[in-house]
């Protein structure tokens, strides 16, 4: 569902011949346009789409640039006066390179000089190979036989094709890989439908259905293909009675056939030569070199065998052997340059591509989502989506890949998704709520997302990453297979007394810091500005459990359901009144749906009550923290309650820190990729959220990241590691910034004087 996004993509297809794509709107007139642009493949917009916004991934996985055939039908109502069919020639370019395997096309289509050389070494060497390895030369009749053996030729053929099949098949095999992806369709659809191949190689069937006018482009193709195919198989099949010294009557198969393919490719490619050269019916305005060689040497192939047969008529035997010699070293040059690594690969890649989409296309289930279900768990408001794509354009994910909220809505709604795009597109997200805030209509799309990811997880069907946080839920009461008994571990000889209701908070500690390494400076920290404060706080220890929050967003809807019920019991039943969370995830979940404890326990997070100690003096942070930091807003804390300031008041109280911002910040925070199971989510490391931000935090010049959220902490620390820059910046928690500058309030106190005395002295020196 994700892609990368590649800037160099656009100049890549720059390079192939793409001229326009800046210009293109998306107003999908040329779709509209083209003939064989269908509801399953549309292009050529679609085509520009991934060109513009650098979708290589995308780009490679399409079958559509071999689905067009060129009419330029698309070329004509263009607002912007682009040409999508020359876009779509450049990007089969463009494809036949990303292909092969060995590189040679890419250098062939973008050096005219590496063409040409190629097709001259091999037909040189063609050259050298009869000069020193020709048969005895006959000079008073024409001996073609006894100069160039048919069995010296025949094994030479099918070694040649033999080498070019091998390595043409293997760049179509990459294709399929590229195409079918990960989809793994059952091997009796490819038997079923292995005559789509069969019949558009043959016919080019498909050719036909581009307009009326262009009928005739398809037969003279068609004529062009019958010519080829008819010499190939005189040439390898049927060489002993092609390539004879008997001179056949003129009825003879092989002087038919003979005769018929030569006046084919020679008339046929002669009348594309011309074609292109006066660019009628509009299209061919930016030839390739290619497109030019490739035509001028099936020319030659064919005007160079029909010289030798008719020097053998005449009886000339040293122009016989030599223009045979000249004709075998243009043909095996052609095939050699154009058959696995140019234009005549198309011979392949255009029916293989019309296979595997009708493949893909049956192999592809419709969405199973029932809208009526969606309804029935998050009401008719989003059936009133105007489709203006906010959520899609403020989506993290699109900067570095392509993700649409906006389609699956209106997939959703329509009837139209697939299961690829539907069921399996939300477990992208990562509820950071960007998209919800954004939304002109008000549109709550987490709960959507969620409530499909519901319907996922009632179906069974939860992708392989986050099976094991939801067993572990149900089995240990954490999402890390933490064990229950350490669930205190984190807090190390800390005084962390149990919770009794005259104390005011109990401490809620995070499954995450509790049970991730990386996160229990921060907790221990928060407990010992608590203490510090002098609050009165409690924890309720090992019989503390999960929030719930990763079951909810995940949509396992009875397990969270089931950790609601016995957390609310727990603290009802332990007289708990005012709740501080370490986590933004434990407080959303307690304010939002924790039906049963509004109005009886209030939560909060742990740095809005810092806020508050450092504003009353109950915390004093005096010592100096010479730090750049910027802070990172985790999106539960931020976006979904709204909590921006608290943090920052507390970072701007400490002495001697610089706060920072990034870009994006506040309300336009870009999420970590942590949240709603993307803690454990399998994303691939070059998309990664975290990895993002880091690189934003990094711009900043700060040398820390400070955040609020455990998963923010633990997902940015790996950002850092993988990205390699620990020694340029770190990422911290707020609470142990604080604890830095914090001292007890005994201490607090000498250190206020001490700073006071000491700036008297430099008054009076
Ligand atoms: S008609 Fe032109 S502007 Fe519109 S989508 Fe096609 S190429 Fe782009
Ligand atoms: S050239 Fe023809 S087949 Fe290709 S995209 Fe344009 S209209 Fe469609
Ligand atoms: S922002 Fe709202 S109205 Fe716009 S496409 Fe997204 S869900 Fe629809
Ligand atoms: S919640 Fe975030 S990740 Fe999910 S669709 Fe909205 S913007 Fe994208």
């Amino acid at each position: 569902m994700n892609h990368r996004i590649d800037s160099e993509l656009y100049h890549e297809l720059a390079e192939f011949g793409a001229r326009d794509m800046e210009i293109c709107m998306q107003c999908g007139t040329c779709s509209a346009s083209c003939p064989l642009s269908s509801g399953t493949n549309t292009f050529p917009r679609k085509i520009y789409r991934y060109l513009q916004l650098g979708l290589r991934d995308k780009l490679l996985e399409s079958p559509e640039p071999w689905l067009c055939y060129y009419c330029g039908d698309c070329n004509k109502d263009c607002p912007r006066g682009a040409e999508p069919a020359e876009t779509m020639m450049a990007t089969r370019r463009w494809l036949i390179a990303q292909y092969d395997w060995t590189g040679l096309t890419k250098r062939f289509y973008l050096s005219k000089a590496w063409q040409i050389g190629a097709f001259l070494v091999v037909a040189l060497g063609i050259i050298l190979l009869f000069y020193v390895a020709h048969g005895p030369i006959v000079t008073g009749r024409v001996e073609l036989n006894t100069f160039a053996p048919v069995s010296w030729i025949t094994f030479g053929d099918k070694c040649m094709l033999s080498i070019l099949g091998a390595l043409l098949l293997a760049n179509g095999f990459r294709m399929y890989r590229y195409i079918m992806g990960d989809m793994k369709p059952p091997l009796l659809l490819y038997i079923k439908e292995a005559k789509s191949f069969i019949l558009h190689y043959l016919t080019q069937k498909r050719w036909r259905d581009c307009g009326v006018e262009r009928r005739s482009r398809w037969l003279r193709h068609v004529l062009l293909f019958s010519g080829y195919v008819t010499m190939e198989v005189l040439v390898v099949a049927f060489l002993s009675s092609f390539q004879t010294d008997v001179i056949h009557p003129l009825w003879h198969p092989t002087r038919v056939f003979g005769y018929y393919a030569t006046v084919v490719l020679m008339i046929i490619s002669a009348d594309m030569m011309i074609s292109r050269y006066k660019q009628k019916e509009d299209l061919h305005r930016y030839s390739d070199f290619t497109d030019w060689f490739f035509l001028i040497l099936l020319f030659m192939t064919a005007f160079s065998g029909i010289l030798v047969h008719f020097f053998r008529l005449a009886g000339w035997p040293l122009m016989t052997y030599g223009t045979y010699v000249v004709h075998l070293a243009i043909a095996v040059g052609m095939l050699c340059v154009m058959l696995p690594f140019g234009k005549l690969s198309h011979l392949l890649y255009r029916p293989l591509a019309i296979f595997l989409s009708t493949v893909k296309e049956k192999a592809s289930t419709a969405s199973k989502v029932d809208l009526t279900d969606v309804k029935a768990e998050v009401g008719e408001i989003f059936l009133s989506c105007m489709q203006c794509g906010s959520c899609t354009s403020v989506c993290p994910w699109n900067q570095i890949s392509s993700y649409r909220p906006r389609q699956i809505l209106r997939q959703l709604t329509l009837g139209t998704g697939t299961e690829q795009a539907v069921e399996q597109g939300v477990w992208t997200c990562v509820t950071c709520n960007a998209c919800g805030a954004n939304c002109p209509r008000g549109i709550e799309i987490i709960d959507v997302i969620r409530a499909v990811r519901g319907l996922n997880v009632s179906r069974g069907k939860i992708p392989e990453s986050l099976t094991a946080p939801l067993n572990s839920l149900k089995d240990n009461g954490n999402p890390w297979h933490g064990v229950g008994e350490k669930r205190l571990e984190w807090a190390g000889d800390l005084d962390l007394p149990a919770f009794k209701p005259e104390h005011e908070y109990c401490v809620f500690s995070c499954c995450t810091t509790a049970y991730d390494p990386t996160n229990r400076k921060a907790g221990r920290a928060l407990v010992q500005l608590l203490k510090y404060a002098g609050i009165a706080y409690g924890t309720l220890g090992l019989e503390e459990i999960c929030c719930g929050d990763p079951a909810h967003k995940i949509g396992a809807v009875e397990l969270f359901s089931e950790l609601v019920g016995k957390n609310t019991a727990l603290f009802l039943r332990a007289g708990v009144r005012k709740i501080v969370t370490t986590s933004p995830h434990c407080l959303n979940a307690f304010k939002k749906n924790y039906e049963a404890l509004q109005g009886a326990v209030t939560s909060e997070h742990y740095t809005e009550l810092l806020d508050r100690l450092v504003g009353k003096g109950q915390l004093k942070p005096i010592l100096k923290v010479v730090r750049t930091v910027t802070y990172h807003d985790p999106c539960y804390l931020g976006r979904q309650n709204g909590i921006y300031e608290a943090p920052r008041r507390v970072l701007t109280r400490i002495p001697g820190l610089t706060l920072v911002e990034m870009a994006n910040n506040s309300e336009n925070s870009l999420c970590c990729g942590g949240g709603g199971g993307g803690a454990w989510y399998n994303t691939p490391r070059s998309q990664r959220l975290g990895a993002l931000r880091v690189e934003e935090a990094l711009s900043t010049g700060a040398e820390v990241i400070v955040t609020a959220c455990p998963y923010c902490v633990r997902v940015l620390n790996t950002a850092v590691e993988e990205l390699g820059v620990s020694s340029q910046i770190a990422v911290q928690d707020l609470a142990e910034l604080l604890l830095q500058s914090v001292m007890m309030p005994d201490e607090a106190h000498i250190m206020e004087r001490v700073a006071l005395e000491y700036d008297l002295e430099v008054c009076h020196a």
